[in-house]
């Protein structure tokens, strides 16, 4: 007969997990993943100590981001903010000068508010109770958990991307892990699974084995230190847990970014709180409309961001006009531009970088802009298309210098 799935079983999914993780078999998951994890777990710099602080940075940064990505990041943070107590202090154009690449900044900038919290409420000792660590801005359950078992030893469980999914394939939950009856099905599993002791230990081997061995898409179950205690293997189900999350369809938008340029120095305007890049520095942007390809007659998706591509004689006036009513100033926008591309959520972008010729006018102080320089765009915090674009306009500098001296030196 065939086996009914643990969706169409209801509530016997619940009572048959219970039945199949008895304390035995729990206790033999622990012991077997624990003694794997001191033979193959991984050597991340966070892991070098057991301070609170430090523990607290990795988990704020890997949230998002991958393990490979944040380890630069995460050294250059610790060097330049290496306690709590400096980042206390830090102003928050550093410290998202430094988190510049990671995006997400919302967590920087929480990350030096809770920082700030900590100092002044318990002279920058981290909380150890779960309760106290979720009041601090940007720390939710799991971030709690892993500051609480990490660094303390506390028996709290944690459940993030590869906990998640290693969770649901011992369990065989074919349900929606993403939806809130789903992820409380986890969760309540995961209490139960986290030993009393050495709780840290635990929950990092359980990382670094989602991380390692039971990956996303090919689980390399016959190398894997808990197969006997994972009813994925034993139903033969494993490439279908977690159920695949459905998304929703991309929208595809067009903006421009425009460097206004006077005497040398380009104008940029400091995102206010509310804005998507809140604290960072970015060109003027507008919207040019939603859709794949445009259909005013400017060129096609660009092949690479170094290639110039024509913008027809409307785009150029709409750019000029934004330009107008945004800064005051009057600016010819010249009729080309460089291209990017870039996704933020469901929002796949093709961004127009366009340089304009000031005219005349002048912006007011109160709306957060300034001039600066090529060598100044080194020491701000920029967002990443607005980055992006710095680097495109130094590195045409740069190329139009080195062609200065060599024609130079040919009418010598
Ligand atoms: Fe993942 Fe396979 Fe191990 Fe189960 S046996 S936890 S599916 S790697």
């Amino acid at each position: 007969m065939a086996r009914r799935s643990n969706r169409e079983s209801g509530k016997g999914r619940d009572a048959e997990a219970g039945t199949f993780f008895d304390e035995q078999v729990l206790a033999r998951l622990r012991r077997n993943l624990v003694r794997w994890f001191h033979k193959h777990g991984r050597d991340l710099p966070w892991r070098r100590s057991r301070d609170a602080y430090r523990i607290w940075v990795s988990e704020i940064m890997l949230q998002q981001t991958t393990v490979v990505a944040v380890v630069p990041y995460f050294e250059r943070f610790l060097a330049r903010f290496p306690t709590i107590h400096s980042l206390a202090q830090a102003r928050e154009h550093d410290v998202l000068r430094l988190w510049e690449g990671l995006g997400y900044y919302s967590r920087a900038r929480n990350l030096r508010l809770a920082a700030k919290q900590v100092v002044a409420e318990s002279s920058g000792t981290l909380p150890h109770e779960l309760s106290e660590l979720i009041r601090l801005p940007g720390i939710g359950r799991y971030t709690a958990g892993a500051i609480a078992s990490l660094a303390y030893d506390r028996p709290a469980p944690i459940v993030e991307a590869n906990t998640l999914r290693v969770y649901a394939r011992l369990l065989a939950f074919d349900g929606d892990v993403h939806s809130t009856a789903g992820r409380n099905v986890i969760w309540n599993f995961a209490e139960r699974a986290v030993p009393r002791r050495s709780a840290g230990v635990f929950n990092q081997a359980l990382m670094d084995l989602g991380a390692m061995i039971c990956t996303p898409v090919e689980p390399r179950c016959p190398e894997c230190p808990v197969r006997s205690c994972c009813r994925a293997f034993r139903d033969g189900v494993k490439r279908d847990i977690p159920r695949p999350r459905t998304r929703p369809q991309p929208t595809f938008v067009n903006d421009a970014m425009i460097a206004v340029r006077k005497d040398g120095r380009y104008l940029l305007r400091r995102s206010p709180p509310g804005e998507r890049w809140a604290g960072l520095w970015e060109f003027l942007r507008i919207s040019l409309g939603e859709g794949k390809l445009q259909k005013n007659g400017d060129d096609r998706r660009a092949k690479s961001s170094s290639q110039l591509h024509a913008l027809s004689a409307s785009t150029v006036r709409q750019i000029e006009q934004a330009v107008a009513e945004r800064s005051g100033l009057m600016a010819d926008a010249q009729p080309h531009a460089f291209e990017f591309h870039h996704t933020v959520t469901r929002f796949r972008i093709r961004l127009l970088c366009v340089i304009a010729e000031y005219q005349s006018g002048a912006v007011k102080p109160q709306d957060n802009f300034r001039w600066v320089t090529l060598k100044q765009f080194g020491k701000l915090a920029l967002s990443m298309p607005a980055r992006k674009f710095a680097d495109q306009l130094t590195a045409s500098a740069e190329l139009s210098a080195a062609r200065d001296s060599a024609e130079a030196a040919r009418d010598r």
